[in-house]
Parts: C-alpha cells; sequence; structure tokens
C-alpha cells in the first residue's frame, strides 16, 4: 500500500508535497519510504543538502541537475531503487531531449515519479528573460531560487559553424578587475553545480534542433559572472557533467575554463579535468597589472607564468595550449613595448592568445583601443609565431558582450584601485578624481 505519511508544502515546489515511506519490497505497489530524511548519500557535498532551507523534519526538495551519475545512484538507492534508474535519470537530465519535469520521464514507473515530484525537482534555474543583440548574440537572464539578489547571465554567440555559450559560475564577482562590469557588482555567492549545469542544459533545451546541425551549441565557455577558481569544487563537478558521454558528451577541447590567475587552483585545475584553460592576462608589467587586476598582488606576473611553464612542461597536457586573454585598453596596454614584452613573457609556454577589444560601459574610466592599434599589436605577435587572434565584439548593444554582464545595483561596490600615476593623463584623471569616483561608485550601489 502506498502511504501517505504528510502533507507539507514544499518550498520549492511551491504546493503540497506528499511524503511517501517505503513500506515493503515484497508487493511492487507498496513502494516507497518516507521520510524526507537522512541525505542520500554521504559525500556531503553542497548539491545534495536540500535548496530550500528545510530542516530534516520537514519535506526535503532535491536539486537533481548538477548531479554525477554516483550521486543518482546514491539519490535513487535512498529511495529504495535500483541503480539503472539513476541511469535513466541521468539521460534525461543531460541528454536530448532533456526533461523539464518529471511527468516527461516516460519510462519511469508512475509510482516512482510520484515520489519524485514530490521529493525533488529537476532544475535549479527558470529562463527569466532573453536579450538579443542586433548581431545575433543572446543573453539569458535566469532566475535563482530563494532570497539571492539577482539572476544568473549566460551568452549564446552564434557564428558561422560554430556557437558558443559563455557561462557564469558566480553571482558577481569578488576579484574587482578594474575594466570589468561584473567586478563592480562584488561577489553575492558561489553558484551551485547545478546552477552551473542547467545554464548549457536550459539552453540547449531551447535553442538546439535535433534536425538542425547549425543549432547545436558546440562550445561552452565559462567567461561570463565570476572567477571560476573561486567555485572550483562547483566548477569541476559541473565539468565532470559537461565532458561526460553519458551526459552532455562534449568534447574537452570545447570546453574553457578562465581564470584571472589563481596559481593553486590552476594547478589542481590542470590535473583534475581535461577541458582547456584561459588566462586572463591584460598586462605585460606587474605596476599595470597591481592596478587593473588586484590578485597580480598576490600572485605576480612572473609566479604566474612560470607555474604555465611548469604545468604545461610537465605532461605536455595532452598537446593542449594556454589561451591568453588580452583585454585591450586603450593607452593602457596596447602599446607596441607592451607587444614585445608579451611575446618575452609567453616565451616556451604553448599558447595562443585572444586579443579582446574593451567593451565600454557606463562609468568606466577606460576607453577601446583605436582598431589600428590593435591590428598593430596583432600583427607583432602574428609575424614573430604567436597564434593569435582579434576577437570582434559581440552583442554590447545589449550589454551581452565581454566583460559586460551582472547588475552592479545590487551590492556594494569594491573600491576602485589607484591609478598609477603614469596613466592618470591617459585616463584623464587625477588621484582625488580617482578616489571621488570611487566613492560615487560605492554610493550608487547603495541604491
Ligand atoms: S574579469 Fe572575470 S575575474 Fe575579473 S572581475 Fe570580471 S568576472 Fe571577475
Amino acid at each position: 500500500m502506498l502511504r501517505s505519511r504528510a502533507q507539507k508544502p514544499c518550498s520549492v515546489l511551491g504546493r503540497s508535497t506528499r511524503i511517501l515511506v517505503r513500506c515493503s519490497d515484497a508487493n511492487p505497489t507498496e513502494r516507497y519510504v518516507v521520510e524526507p530524511a537522512s541525505p542520500p548519500n554521504d559525500a556531503g557535498d553542497e548539491q545534495l543538502q536540500p535548496v530550500a532551507s528545510a530542516s530534516l523534519s520537514q519535506a526535503t526538495c532535491w536539486t537533481l541537475s548538477g548531479m554525477t551519475l554516483k550521486e543518482l545512484e546514491n539519490f535513487v538507492s535512498g529511495m529504495g531503487e535500483k541503480p539503472y534508474r539513476a541511469r535513466q535519470l541521468y539521460k534525461w537530465l543531460y541528454r536530448p531531449p532533456v526533461a523539464s519535469q518529471v511527468d516527461d520521464m516516460t519510462d519511469l514507473g508512475k509510482l516512482f515519479r510520484e515520489a519524485l515530484a514530490s521529493s525533488a525537482r529537476l532544475h535549479a534555474l527558470s529562463l527569466r528573460e532573453v536579450r538579443e543583440a542586433q548581431d545575433g548574440t543572446r543573453k539569458l537572464v535566469y532566475q535563482v531560487d530563494g532570497d539571492s539578489p539577482g539572476a544568473v547571465e549566460s551568452v549564446l554567440i552564434p557564428a558561422s559553424g560554430r556557437n558558443t555559450l559563455c557561462i557564469s559560475s558566480q553571482l558577481g564577482c569578488a576579484m574587482n578587475c578594474q575594466f570589468c562590469f561584473t567586478g563592480k557588482m562584488g561577489l553575492q555567492r558561489n553558484l551551485t553545480a547545478a546552477e552551473i549545469v542547467d545554464q548549457v542544459t536550459l539552453t540547449k533545451a531551447r535553442y538546439e534542433s535535433p534536425r538542425q546541425a547549425s543549432t547545436q551549441i558546440s562550445n561552452v565557455v565559462f567567461m561570463g559572472m565570476g572567477e571560476p577558481f573561486q567555485n572550483l569544487d562547483n566548477v569541476l563537478r559541473a565539468l565532470e557533467i559537461l565532458l561526460d558521454p553519458k551526459a552532455m558528451g562534449l568534447s574537452h577541447r570545447k570546453v574553457t575554463v578562465s581564470t584571472s590567475g589563481l596559481v593553486p587552483e590552476i594547478r589542481r585545475y590542470l590535473r583534475e579535468t581535461s577541458a582547456n584553460l584561459a588566462v586572463s592576462l591584460n598586462a605585460t608589467t606587474n605596476e599595470v597589472r597591481n592596478w587593473i587586476m588586484p590578485i597580480n598582488r598576490k600572485y605576480p606576473l612572473e609566479v604566474l607564468l612560470e607555474t604555465l611553464r611548469e604545468e604545461y612542461a610537465r605532461d605536455a597536457r595532452r598537446g593542449d595550449k594556454v589561451f591568453f586573454e588580452y583585454v585591450l585598453l586603450g593607452g593602457v596596454n596596447d602599446s607596441l613595448d607592451d607587444a614585445k614584452r608579451l611575446l618575452r613573457l609567453i616565451a616556451h609556454i604553448p599558447c595562443k592568445v585572444n586579443l579582446i577589444p574593451f567593451n565600454s560601459h557606463a562609468g568606466s574610466e577606460f576607453r577601446p583601443s583605436p582598431l589600428p592599434q590593435m591590428e598593430a599589436f596583432r600583427q607583432y605577435l602574428h609575424e614573430r609565431g604567436v597564434l593569435v587572434t582579434l576577437r570582434r565584439s559581440r552583442g554590447d548593444d545589449k550589454m551581452a558582450a565581454c566583460g559586460q554582464l551582472g547588475n552592479p545595483g545590487i551590492g556594494r561596490t569594491p573600491p576602485r584601485m589607484r591609478v598609477p600615476d603614469a596613466f592618470q593623463k591617459v585616463l584623464g584623471t587625477t588621484p582625488l578624481q580617482t578616489r571621488r569616483s570611487a566613492g560615487a561608485q560605492q554610493g550608487l550601489s547603495k541604491h
């Protein structure tokens, strides 16, 4: 007999939840145990915490997205089910057609579906808004649960021969890179593995058509909001799902995680996943990098680059290259002297350099580098054998371009860094103006 033990509101699903109890193995209709009970695995990890603030004495809602196959096996075993049920769930969560609700999973028994519906949800995010730029780039704004302010933003960038999805790993960012709009939000919180994975599964479900190869999302880059290596556990778990052929099955060569340069995490990342690494470099002297990327005060250029030299020499990384991202800021880091220094800095590191035009945003003191200057920078590197591209800016009319994600109005804006004397003139600021501007930014963030 299927016993209903309680009718409680589920704070995530927002409806009455029946908690079922496994009464007996003898009769297949007498299946499910009660007790929202103890967590179904002993991993002790974040994903298996209830997504709502429910204590164990309350109805518990699990988020299935973001769970690895092993975690799903533990989950179904906690419901008294066989491991093959986990494989079924795994497929429905990550392989097309992705289930959007429990009833879509038609090969699961009715009782199992009922039990799932009452104790779990499939996804952590829901799509709130899509903003399409003139060039076809789409900014996707995903709603998160609970009390977190803000939203998760991803960007889908179509191009001939490939579609790239740029995803976020945090709500906001703590790194305070001076040229970045997201950095002005400060850090709200880390995203869970479910929230990272959902950006891919839900975007694929919405935009991919099985009959049109041109709609397939071929590349995923972690270059949206946040410093992925400050949320490395969840990023690695998400990567496991993105790369697993039985889940999303993306090629490790088509998935790239970008960091501002956290050295210990770079070492860990290179040992624990085969996905690509990108390093946001953006300067060729410590003076400039200390200013525009404060993380450089902890891990200066020579430490960062020596780490990469060592790591890529260690196992030749399957022939991989590190991608250096370099945002060209007019008068700051775009001179031929910078190009010469960059050539020396990256010597003996297997790499590709991506030059990125700066995308302006309100309140920024930086300006884009002129096109001829950017082209001369690219040409200098190219002629000396560096693999280098000058990226085209995409989606900036909808604030969907690189460095334009987020909502700085919702948090406390971190202080602006002092502009080195040599650059005061370039930026048209004085030390006093820099301090005033920082104060104005902080005032803005409070409202
Ligand atoms: S560039 Fe990246 S690491 Fe730096 S503040 Fe922006 S999101 Fe954070």
